[in-house]
């Protein structure tokens, strides 16, 4: 599971020299994260880390096609045109393709990487098909046989026509999400009761310890029948994950120990079997192993993807440990049970026992598939139930990806221009980027891994709610003990008001300012944005009558004050029991209404004036990392003697070059 980022953005340079921010194109702020650390790990975990990036990048095609089926054809005339057209690059349509293409990077795809709603191409159809008919047809992804118009004729819809794939991942209630999704989980003709009834059928009733059923497939119909494809060394997307497991092979020598290299071969035999099977043993493996300083993931993990949360999409990631702040995150894990004890929900959902809540705070040295170029900054895995509930989890927060956020957002404007009253303000300076790490630390490592399913009560019965009833839960812990005097006993906040900072930034982002992450008429769609609007309205409406929270008007603009932050929390608690007891009895109907009543919709005129404020401030909403470049010197018998890092590449440099050594799988994946 991972947690999303708030708002933040540019300053030019910061204090340490290192250059943070970098270009900006559409929504998009790209950022440079520092590899903090990795001059001195050892020679060993340098190489281990070269081989995991390596076995990280090779992955990238898979997720340009899981996202849609025209994804890798379409980049590939895109990057052909790019850097082959010879007409003038100043004209009004090749700079529109050009910010398509990095969009069309940045997303894996042709949908928004968050609001998943398809990109509108600035330059015309005709510039394209003459652009395209003006390079090397050698360079174009046409099949045999082949024109150029025909491979535009077959291609020129799916970018151009709106009716056409509009939404990568439909969530609106009452339509079939399966048919009105652009993903590419599902092949053509397929209904949701379809899918549903082929996955409630594999699942045998009494089965405590169930697989992720689908989670590695897609599934396509033939000769009138559901089969799964899958996601293996010789089946589907076999040429990019037989070169991972090339590379993860590389890495097995220089692992940091038996441990370690029983995760990493376990991975590679469910890359190779395709069972699910061998997917858990690895995560048991993989949960289990929390003493090397190296780790990673890579596969098919998270399920956001899929409108019914059934399929992982793919991601790579390599890090190591930072041992100085991982004390922070140890702490909270140390004292769990504690924390679950006292939470505010019924005793019946509650863990007799936490176990092995791990936790730590790492630095990213690769970001690769659905975690590049933006990245969550916390998570917490494996997503399987029954093996959190016995093995525990694992759980993260990316301290060098929250740094380079934080160092790029100071001094954007956006606090003076929405945060009412110095003296909240002046909190928010002292104490914000604190309490914001440890809003992370509490919703990842406690969060998530706290309270417990009644028996019988399936996974997924809360089905497209899951999600943002899931990420509501945790964020909810975590608002609830952020007040709590346990944390100054732990040395974790400074003073019994540092919370307030968070309260105050959480409630204004729920209630108005994620909104500009919005285009105008639409609604909120995205599982963490949902969860945010569902909190911060939730408590907003029911401490309405003793003025919690308030909104007012000041010179025209809306501002927000809390008048009330013991009450504030008093209301947190009423939540989460509440979102605990819809989440433990499976309560689809409270799930449901929970979410459409206060998750969804948007107040127009409220956005109408956020997006205008926030327009004059220049932030782009999104932000989004460039690797650094990994060069292994080798010595004259191919040893690796040293890993050198750069953090010199430019983003589009970066992609063309992931496209040329890292582009592994054909046009048309079936
Ligand atoms: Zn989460």
């Amino acid at each position: 599971m991972i947690s999303a980022f708030a708002l933040s953005s540019p300053a030019v340079q910061a204090a340490d020299g290192f250059s943070y921010a970098n270009e900006k194109f559409a929504d998009i702020q790209m950022l440079r994260y520092k590899v903090e650390g990795f001059e001195q790990l050892t020679l060993q975990q340098k190489t281990l880390i070269y081989y995991l990036s390596e076995a990280a990048l090779y992955g990238r095609d898979i997720l340009f096609d899981q996202n849609g089926a025209y994804n890798l054809r379409i980049r590939k005339m895109l990057e052909t045109v790019y850097t082959d057209y010879q007409g003038s690059r100043e004209s009004k349509d090749f700079k529109a393709l050009t910010e398509y293409l990095k969009r069309v990077w940045f997303s894996n795809g042709i949908h928004h990487h968050y609001g998943s709603e398809k990109f509108v191409p600035g330059f015309s159809q005709t510039f394209f098909r003459n652009a395209l008919k003006s390079v090397d047809r050698k360079k174009l992804p046409l099949e045999q046989g082949q024109t150029v118009d025909r491979l535009c004729d077959e291609i020129f819809p799916v970018i151009f026509d709106p009716a056409v794939y509009p939404m990568r991942v439909n969530q609106k209630d009452g339509e079939d999400l399966i048919q009105t999704s652009g993903e590419n989980y599902y092949g053509r003709g397929i209904t949701q009761a379809e899918v549903e009834d082929f996955y409630a059928g594999m699942r045998k009733t009494g089965d405590e310890r169930p697989v992720m059923y689908g989670l590695n497939s897609r599934l396509v119909k033939e000769n009138g029948r559901l089969v799964e494809k899958k996601w293996t060394t010789t089946g589907l997307y076999a040429e990019a994950i037989s070169r991972i497991v090339a590379n993860l092979k590389k890495a097995l020598p220089f692992a940091e120990s038996e441990a370690q290299k029983a995760v990493i071969g376990k991975l590679i035999d469910f890359y190779v079997s395709g069972d699910l099977k061998d997917f858990d043993a690895y995560s048991i493996l993989w949960v289990q192993n929390t003493d090397d300083l190296v780790d990673f993931t890579n596969g098919f993990i998270e399920v956001y993807g899929d409108p019914l949360g059934f399929k992982g999409s793919w991601e790579g990631f390599a890090n190591f440990k930072d041992l100085a702040t991982t004390a922070r995150t140890e702490t909270l894990s140390r004292n769990a049970q504690w924390f679950e004890d006292h939470s505010p929900v019924d005793p019946r959902f509650k863990k007799k026992e936490c176990k092995g809540i791990s936790a730590k705070v790492i630095n990213a040295a690769i970001l690769a598939g659905d975690l590049y170029p933006s990245s969550a900054i916390g998570i917490n895995l494996p997503n399987s139930n029954w093996i959190r509930k016995e093995y525990g989890s694992k759980s993260v927060t990316i301290g060098n990806l929250t740094d380079a956020y934080n160092k790029a957002a100071h001094g954007n404007g956006f606090d003076e221009e929405f945060i009412y009253g110095s003296d909240i303000k002046a909190l928010i300076k002292q104490y914000g980027d604190l309490c914001d790490d440890l809003h992370t630390d509490l919703h990842e490592c406690l969060g998530h891994g706290s309270g417990k399913m009644l028996p019988g009560v399936s996974d997924d019965s809360l089905k497209a709610y899951g999600s943002t009833i899931e990420e509501a839960r945790a964020d909810l812990f975590a608002l609830y003990y952020l007040a709590d005097g346990k944390l100054v006993e732990l040395g974790l906040t400074p003073t019994p008001d540092a919370y307030k900072s968070q309260y105050y930034t959480y409630m204004l982002n729920g209630l108005m300012t994620q909104l500009v992450r919005i285009k105008p008429g639409n609604t909120i769609e995205e599982a963490h944005m949902r969860n945010r609007a569902l909190i911060a309205r939730w408590v907003y409406e029911h401490g309405k009558a003793d003025n919690v929270v308030e909104l007012f008007k000041q010179k025209n603009k809306t501002y927000m004050r809390i008048n009330d932050y013991g009450k504030l929390r008093t209301l947190f608690a009423q939540l989460l029991a509440e979102i605990q007891r819809v989440k433990s009895t499976g309560d689809y109907k409270g799930a449901r209404q929970l979410v459409e009543n206060y998750g969804v919709k948007v107040d127009g005129a409220l956005h109408k004036e956020l997006l205008q404020r926030y327009k004059k401030l220049n932030i782009s909403p999104y932000k989004g990392f460039i690797n650094p470049v990994y060069t292994a010197v080798k010595d004259s018998r191919g040893n690796i003697k040293d890993v050198r890092i750069s953090y010199t590449e430019t983003y589009e440099h970066q992609m063309l070059r992931y496209s040329a050594d890292y582009g592994t799988l054909p046009y048309i994946n079936k």
